[in-house]
């Protein structure tokens, strides 16, 4: 039997309880992952998805992939990760929740403070003017196949995720520092921590005196300094469902 009343503990007891959460997490809700065993970096084209150069160039080539990848996401149901950090959260136990992913399922499953580092597509902007315009509005015209322009101007609408080539939205990376380095006890879900500057978060956490417990499917960097390591998500957050169902 794996120590997950032990983590339950931690958990419960911690002064300020942070999650930081990947794609992993995702993939239970049948998600694809980016670097994982499937991920969607292995399909062809996936890298010039979030290509900021190639968007401005050729916004057919995010749009195409992100047909189903992001417009289809209203169909997507949170999975067992999502809805017990939603309720860890209710009970007051978990004060911020801060993700690497762009499916927005954890608002979808209920949690308030959640802290987007990669941005999200429930805004999205023209590249040109200030037009502004919402995921819904844009998701009927993606769906289509056509790429949504701006009303005024003509130019492709963006999304409001960071793609590669662009800073990380500064606000919620500042406040997610803050969290971290406030966190004396930090859960890292689903993600292999490969992507700076969003991996040294734990190291915020640790050098302020917390500890971290790291459920992933694959080895990271900071596995020789967690408290905790599981490697089975679905397992680890059904034992902690259950536990969390008792009190
Ligand atoms: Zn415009």
């Amino acid at each position: 039997m794996k120590e997950y009343d032990k983590l339950f503990d931690r958990i419960t007891t911690a002064r300020h309880l942070v999650a930081f959460t990947g794609a992993g997490i995702s993939t239970l809700a049948g998600i694809k992952d980016f670097r994982g065993k499937d991920g969607l970096y292995k399909q062809k084209d996936t890298e010039k998805m979030f290509d900021i150069d190639i968007f401005y160039e050729d916004p057919t080539v995010y749009y195409n992939l992100a047909r189903d990848f992001i417009y289809g996401l209203d169909e997507k149901e949170p999975a067992i990760v999502h809805a017990v950090l939603a309720e860890l959260e209710e009970k007051g136990f978990l004060k911020a929740l801060i993700t690497q992913n762009i499916d927005l399922l954890h608002q979808k499953a209920g949690s308030k403070n959640v802290l987007e580092i990669h941005g999200s597509p429930t805004e999205h902007y023209c590249i040109q003017c200030d037009y502004k315009t919402s995921f819904e509005e844009v998701a009927k015209t993606a769906k289509t196949g056509e790429v949504p322009l701006c009303p005024n101007c003509g130019k492709q609408v963006k999304p409001a995720i960071t793609f590669f080539g662009e800073a990380l939205p500064q606000q919620a990376m500042n406040q997610a520092v803050q969290e971290a380095s406030n966190a004396d006890f930090m859960l890292i879900l689903g993600t292999s921590l490969q992507v700076y500057p969003a991996a040294s978060l734990p190291a915020y956490t640790l050098q302020a005196g917390g500890e971290i417990a790291i459920v992933n499917d694959q080895p990271t960097q900071f596995d020789s300094y967690a408290d905790f390591i599981f490697d089975d998500l679905e397992e680890c957050f059904e034992a902690l469902d259950k536990f969390l169902k008792k009190i």
